[in-house]
């Protein structure tokens, strides 16, 4: 494998680690369990995870639980699929946020009785007005001089359950006049009754996600502890919980820019979205841009790794082009795909001059450059062959076969086409042709035969039904659109194309859900790991062979 280029984060680490600031380094990736993973927190992991390999060190799995009304156990579950699948390993045990919850609750004691913490009251509207605005400082709440023992007491009753959700939160005492609006008497406790999926009912006060965090990564070890830049304005914040606290250690909030793909979205409340009002069949949906659905879709982890590697790790915002990551998954199946056939839109020919019943087992090599092997094919009197495959009026330049013409099949013999049986309709539904039989594996005498179609043989092949997949929204970015309108207005409503009839060649019986093929002129597949039964094979194009959206 080449180098990877560096960038900002490799350096500092480099660096830390040659002036000998570090031994070795320890990284997280730290997902709220309320949803799947997408793409964009592949490129968090690629980066946590492929630093901490790159270097020797550690990089743990920590889920940020603070907020138990919208956790639960089947997004831990789909989110450590996801990182073993993308083919990472976090060191020791899953961790969990609230392993600290009594640590974080005996720290913020600490805060009051240093007096830098107190119960406020102020309603959610109140304390938004004495936040003041980022052109005006902030007003200090009525409940800020509170005594610390009013405030062990007030703290120790919300802990022990005495009130409602919203009634009272604890603040740390910063400064009300702070520019940094994050540092204005933020929220490190908030009451909320509700069952937490790995605490029970132990807890009805949950700490904030800033009180939290940097105590987390203090307790791990955690060296390098990197999230996208919207929480830059929190790092004050993240270090003033670490500067008055008597953590274990200190580590370093470093921020960069979170990858936003063009044609999809990438945020875990959309996505959910549009799972929970159906415009997509579950979170895996081949259309989505969470890691499950690639994966279902035929995407390789190495794949999506060279792409995070790929677009880089800069500290501005951007916009990726969806076609990077298609090129990037096109290069790896091109590569390594097997090649197979499979007729979408079936046309049957008949070959008038091969006997009846005679059948030849032609071999064709799996792959035209990997040595990998070969696969069977029958070569028989009946075959299907694309319906787009031939045309009466053709356009210039169509290669292909028309009325009279010659083609070749695919690692086999060129036909002619003879006539073509129509029904009452006018619809062609056979083709009659016939076959040189010199030219199996050479070129005919005296003619040249410039086109090549896949086909398959008619009894032997196996019914399929075929997905076709497209961007899922029409618009490059599907969150700005007409006034008024939002991301679902966007749906593009040729997404999804089901055919169904489909025919694929023999050897295509024996696919496995790890397999991935490219079947001849129509892109790249791989078996629904979902639908796929033995009798009804169904097969999910990941991509198309070329980028027919013109970038
Ligand atoms: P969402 O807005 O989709 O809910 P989130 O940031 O709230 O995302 P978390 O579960 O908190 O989701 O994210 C876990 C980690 O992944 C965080 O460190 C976060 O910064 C990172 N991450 C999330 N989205 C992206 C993105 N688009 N690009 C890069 N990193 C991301
Ligand atoms: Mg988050
Ligand atoms: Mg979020």
């Amino acid at each position: 494998e080449a180098t990877p280029p560096s960038h900002f984060l490799r350096q500092i680490v480099q660096s830390d680690l040659s002036s000998g600031k570090h031994d070795s380094i320890v990284t997280r990736f730290p997902p709220e369990p309320n949803g799947y993973l997408h793409i964009g927190h592949a490129k968090s992991i690629c980066l946590n995870f492929g630093l901490a390999k790159e270097f020797a060190g550690a990089c743990h799995l920590r889920f940020d639980d603070t907020n138990p009304a919208k956790e639960e156990q089947e997004y831990i579950d789909a989110i450590k699929q996801d990182v073993e699948w993308l083919g990472f390993e976090w060191a020791g045990n899953v961790r969990y946020a609230s392993d600290y919850f009594d640590q974080l609750h005996a720290w913020a004691i600490e805060l009051i009785k240093a007096g830098k913490a107190y119960v406020c009251e102020l309603s959610p509207e109140q304390a938004r007005e004495y936040r003041g605005s980022l052109t005006e400082p902030g007003k200090n709440s009525p409940f800020r001089d509170r005594s610390v023992e009013e405030n062990l007491d007030q703290f120790a009753r919300m802990t022990a359950g005495e009130f409602a959700d919203g009634a009272k939160v604890l603040r740390a005492k910063i400064d009300m006049a702070a520019p940094n609006m994050n540092l204005r008497d933020p929220i490190l406790y908030r009451i909320r009754h509700a069952h937490h999926h790995q605490t029970g009912n132990k807890w009805c006060v949950y700490p904030s996600y800033d009180f939290t965090h940097g105590q987390s990564d203090a307790i791990e070890g955690v060296t390098h502890s990197i999230c996208t830049l919207e929480f830059e304005d929190h790092r004050p914040l993240y270090e003033w919980c670490l500067n008055n606290l008597p953590v274990p250690a200190t580590p370093r909030q470093y921020e960069f820019a979170r990858l936003n793909l063009n044609y999809t979205v990438t945020s875990k409340r959309k996505l959910k979205q549009l799972v929970d009002e159906k415009h997509v069949d579950g979170w895996d949906d081949p259309r989505m841009s969470t890691i499950s659905a690639f994966r279902r879709r035929g995407y390789t982890p190495a794949s999506i790794r060279e792409f995070c590697e790929r677009i880089g790790v800069t500290r501005s915002d951007g916009v990726v082009d969806m076609g990077v990551l298609e090129f990037c998954i096109r290069d790896d199946l091109d590569a390594h795909a097997p090649r197979a056939m499979c007729v979408l839109k079936p046309l049957k020919v008949t070959i008038t001059n091969y006997p009846e019943g005679q059948i030849e087992l032609l071999n064709l090599p799996r792959h035209p450059k990997e040595d990998i092997g070969v696969r069977e094919l029958p070569f028989e009197r009946e075959i299907y062959i694309d319906q787009d495959d031939y045309m009466v009026d053709p356009p210039k330049g169509y290669k292909r076969l028309v009325a009279g013409g010659e083609v070749r099949l695919r690692g086999s013999y060129v036909i002619r086409a003879d006539e073509a049986v129509t029904d009452a309709e006018g619809n062609i539904v056979e083709l009659l042709c016939s076959y040189d039989p010199d030219t199996l594996g050479k070129n005919p005498e005296g003619r040249k035969v410039k086109g090549v179609i896949h086909w398959v043989p008619a009894a032997a092949s196996i019914e399929c039904e075929v997905r076709l997949y497209d961007r899922l929204f029409k618009t490059p970015n599907p969150d700005k659109g007409e006034e008024g309108a939002g991301f679902l207005d966007n749906i593009n409503p040729e997404s999804l194309i089901v055919l169904k009839g489909c025919r694929a060649e023999p050897s295509l019986a024996a696919a496995t859900v790890d397999d991935r093929f490219q079947f001849e002129r129509e892109g790249y597949f791989c078996l629904d790991s979902k639908d796929a039964t033995a009798e009804r094979p169904v097969f999910n194009r990941t991509v198309t062979l070329r980028d027919s959206w013109g970038n």
